[in-house]
């Protein structure tokens, strides 16, 4: 089943650049490791972008101002270097959860739906979502887009199927309602640079609770 829903370019391009938050950086970086097409994008800006670099003036770096460099870089902090291995999470997701789905710490937000809240800079937040099959997310809006990308699974979005790999990119003004597919379990990792704003009462008293 190839891919049918991408990125598009400037979020690509930005991508590219290194100006993403860290958690859209996370998406996007996940997204690019499971989609040919959007990786060959990406590969055609950063040969662009190394032709600017290298046009413009070269400036010596000594090794500490290099070291400041790579501490700015958007790496997940660590103790130990995660072993990534074949699973349903894609490597970069891995990198942030420490392992594959079994390492992943669920919190229950309520109606069977988990979530685990990933460890990014706080412009924006990057969540796993567990939604068991046949059941709907509950209803929500955002005050600014929000990246979803299918991991396991699939999930219908008004006349949409999102399937693995599939990025949904939900405007700020949209209240929408994405339900998991009967067929299996979803799980898609979820990224907003502001709260979800649940509409139903239920889960309104639970965003109060959990850090959502
Ligand atoms: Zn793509
Ligand atoms: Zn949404």
């Amino acid at each position: 089943m190839t891919i049918q829903h991408h990125l598009d370019d400037n979020t690509l391009m930005a991508y590219a650049a290194g100006t993403l938050p860290e958690a859209v950086n996370l998406v996007v970086a996940a997204h690019v490791s499971l989609c040919d097409e959007c990786r060959a994008s990406v590969e055609s800006y950063d040969a662009v972008g190394g032709i600017l670099m290298d046009q413009s003036q070269h400036v010596a770096m000594s090794g500490e101002s290099l070291a400041q460099v790579l501490a700015r870089l958007d790496l997940p902090v660590t103790d130990k270097p995660v072993v990534r291995k074949p699973g349903a999470l894609p490597g970069p997701v891995q990198d942030y959860v420490g392992g594959d789905l079994d390492s992943v710490k669920w919190k229950p937000i309520g109606m069977g739906v988990k979530q685990a809240i990933l460890p990014t800079s706080s412009e924006a937040t990057a969540r796993l979502l567990f939604i068991p099959a046949g059941v709907a997310m509950p209803d929500h809006s955002h005050s600014g887009p929000e990246f979803t990308l299918v991991l396991q699974g699939a999930f219908f979005d008004a006349d949409d199927r999102f399937a693995r790999g599939d990025i949904e990119i939900a405007n700020d003004d949209v209240t929408h309602t994405p339900i998991a597919d009967i067929g299996e379990d979803c799980i898609c990792l979820a990224v907003t640079d502001a709260p979800l704003e649940f509409k139903g009462w239920v889960p309104r008293i639970v965003q109060k609770f959990v850090d959502i």
